[in-house]
């Protein structure tokens, strides 16, 4: 009987799962019979973003956290498909850090130029999953959103690509219920042109708070206050920022810090990350995880240590994203079809605690990068993904974090050289300060004329003026 893989989410991860059986069709293999079952009317999950917020039109959470004027956080050369250069998708070379759109056009790109789309039911959720350990099968119940019917779908293979940056991790501080002003989580934030003139309280210090706390000062907030748990972020921030340890408590609009200091607000934007939550699953398949690099309880990150049947794409904390989702579905795709034979539990568990040791031994995130490299190597190595310079890849990734270090405001505007094709990036035409329409065809059809362009020679080698 032909084998039968079940995937649920075609966002890039399950987009790159449906790409390796894909691939491995178009080299002359036969292919299991694939259903994808994605609960949005497009697949391109956190890039397939949407102005709504709490619940969609069919009173499911909403997914995406993405909004509007994100650009990429990091270089493009390191998360390129090996598979699907950029010069591929847009027939000549762009800047390194595209927004929203042109990303989402470029990972559309790739599956579009093949027939996946079939395998794919949109506006259908999963709901309800069990094992039948005796037949090796599961049975998924997913629900068509459009007419409300349920339908059960038996399965040898299932692959969990949902996500997990969808469900925030929303704490609780002394006072918050009585601040007079706007509270929200980052996965509610679709804008900071509202925050202009705004004084903006952050808590969090990872990159979601970086980022729309640098969005609202794009966006003209008056004063921009991150407030951490555990470390600062450090950065040259602009004048109008600062960073303090974590909020006490609230009295009225005012912010008590761990420090003894305190500060007035408009607004707070709890950047506090996001749970592990796949509500379809039962708990004996669930992955607990915070997020970090390697969860545990997945070989090479991937399959299921109890039942190798199932697998998981995309649970990691993320430096690489796109080329990262692709090694793992060749990767699992392998394992799927016993083209990878996999070693015993035992063997399976050593593996896992060697790098679950060497996850708690990392010293920083240059050599977070160089661990996250050294796992896609070992998947590569294990498939026939197309290779490329994975340290030239880390190499970026640290290039990107000292821009950062000296620019936070201007990293956007430097260029790097792809690894796949060679290609240097170009500058964009405007700079990212300056950026305020966010679409393709701005993007690619060049300034618009409302806004100073002429700052771009300011980044011709140089950064940014704060
Ligand atoms: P997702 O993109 O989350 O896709 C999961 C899919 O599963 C969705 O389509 C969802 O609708 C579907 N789904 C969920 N539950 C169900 C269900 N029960 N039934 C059916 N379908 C379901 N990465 C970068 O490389 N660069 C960036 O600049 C960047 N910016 C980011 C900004 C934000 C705010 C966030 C939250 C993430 C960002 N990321 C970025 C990381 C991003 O998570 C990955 O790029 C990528 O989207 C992860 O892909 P995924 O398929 O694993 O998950
Ligand atoms: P994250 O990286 O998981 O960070 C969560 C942050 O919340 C950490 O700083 C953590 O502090 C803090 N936190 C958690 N619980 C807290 C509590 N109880 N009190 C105070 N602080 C608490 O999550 P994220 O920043 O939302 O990023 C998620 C993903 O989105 C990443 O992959 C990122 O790349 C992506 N993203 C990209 C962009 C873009 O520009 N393209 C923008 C936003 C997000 P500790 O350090 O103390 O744990």
């Amino acid at each position: 009987m032909t084998l039968r893989v079940g995937i649920i989410g075609a966002g890039p991860s399950g987009m790159a799962q449906l790409r390796a059986f894909e691939s491995a069709r178009q080299n002359g293999a036969d292919i299991p019979e694939i259903m994808c079952f994605e609960k949005q009317d497009d697949w391109g999950g956190q890039w397939n973003s949407s102005w709504r917020t709490g619940l969609d039109a069919h009173g499911e959470p909403v997914h995406t956290s993405m909004y509007r004027h994100l650009w990429s956080n990091g270089p493009k050369e390191c998360l390129e498909f090996s598979d699907y250069s950029f010069d591929e998708h847009f027939g000549r070379a762009i800047s390194s850090f595209p927004p929203r759109a042109v990303l989402f056009d470029y990972i559309k790109g790739r599956v579009e130029k093949s027939d996946v789309r079939k395998y794919v039911q949109f506006n259908t959720v999963a709901r309800h999953t069990s094992y039948n350990p005796e037949a090796e099968e599961f049975t998924l119940m997913v629900e068509d959103l459009a007419t409300g019917t349920t339908t059960e779908h038996v399965f040898d293979k299932l692959v969990v690509s949902t996500g997990h940056f969808a469900f925030p991790s929303v704490p609780e501080f002394n006072g918050i219920n009585s601040f007079p002003g706007e509270v929200l989580h980052a996965h509610d934030f679709r804008g900071a042109e509202r925050f202009a003139g705004k004084n903006l309280l952050m808590i969090g210090s990872s990159y979601s708070a970086e980022d729309i706390g640098m969005q609202a000062h794009k966006m003209g907030a008056a004063s921009i206050t991150f407030s951490y748990r555990t470390a600062p972020m450090g950065f040259d921030w602009p004048e109008n920022t600062v960073e303090r340890p974590l909020v006490t408590h609230f009295e009225g609009s005012t912010a008590h810090f761990s420090d003894g200091t305190h500060g007035e607000f408009d607004a707070v934007v709890l950047c506090t990350g996001y749970q592990h939550k796949y509500p379809f699953l039962p708990s004996d398949l669930t992955l607990k995880s915070k997020n970090v690099l390697y969860p545990a309880n997945l070989y090479k990150g991937v399959v299921w240590q109890q039942n190798t049947n199932l697998f998981y794409l995309g649970a990691q904390d993320q430096y690489y994203t796109f080329n990262m989702f692709d090694a793992q579905a060749w990767f699992a795709r392998d394992v799927m079809t016993g083209t990878i034979e996999l070693p015993s539990l035992a063997e399976r568990e050593a593996d896992v605690q060697l790098w679950l040791e060497r996850q708690g031994a990392l010293p920083d995130h240059n050599s977070e990068a160089d661990f996250q490299s050294d796992y896609l190597r070992e998947l590569i190595e294990a498939t026939n993904y197309p290779p490329f310079d994975l340290d030239a890849v880390s190499q970026l990734f640290k290039d990107w974090m000292g821009h950062k270090e000296t620019d936070i405001l201007g990293y956007r505007d430097m260029v790097h050289r792809s690894v796949v094709t060679g290609t240097m990036a170009t500058r964009h035409h405007t700079r990212w300060l300056n950026a305020m329409d966010d679409s393709l065809g701005r993007y690619l059809g060049g300034p618009s004329q409302d806004v100073d362009t002429g700052t771009l020679s300011a980044v011709t080698g140089e950064f940014s003026a704060k």
